[in-house]
């Protein structure tokens, strides 16, 4: 199939298919293409495009240039969303203790203080003592807008 852009002699342009070159010309010597506005048989052609379907996926193929990369960014977004989650339950169900957090925490490894949920700030020495007492504590993933 091929689609012709037809222009008639009162230059209204329309569309019309065709099963080939040879098609549009029987049909045009017979005056079988007439214009849709005005009815006109005289109509020549204006620009050819054959193969429309493949130009007219293009532009589609072009938004997802790099389906890879959007697929990653999906994950990321993912990630991001679970971090979220995950600092949100954090944060309702503990206790901000701040630069305390290493103190705190050995504080209950050791009973001295009741456990319960605590978060805070820890330098990495901290993190590294607290890591070498056998002490358990998770990192709470930085999210996007800290960096901010
Ligand atoms: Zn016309």
């Amino acid at each position: 199939m091929i689609r012709y852009r037809l222009q008639c002699n009162k230059r209204h342009e329309f569309e019309a298919w065709f099963k080939g070159s040879a098609d549009y010309d029987r049909q045009s010597r017979r005056k079988l293409v007439t214009c849709p506005e005005c009815g006109s048989a005289k109509v020549t052609k204006a620009i050819m495009a054959p193969n429309v379907s493949a130009s007219r996926s293009k532009p589609a193929e072009m938004t997802v240039a790099n389906p890879e990369a959007a697929a990653q960014a999906d994950k990321k977004r993912e990630l991001v969303a679970l971090m979220r989650q995950l600092r949100s339950e954090v944060e309702k169900n503990a206790e901000f203790v701040g630069p305390r957090f290493a103190e705190e925490a050995r504080k209950m490894h050791y009973e001295e203080v009741e456990r319960r949920g605590i978060y805070g700030e820890a330098t990495q020495e901290e993190a590294r003592d607290l890591h070498e007492e056998g002490i358990e504590f998770y990192p709470l993933p930085p999210l996007p807008e800290d960096r901010n």
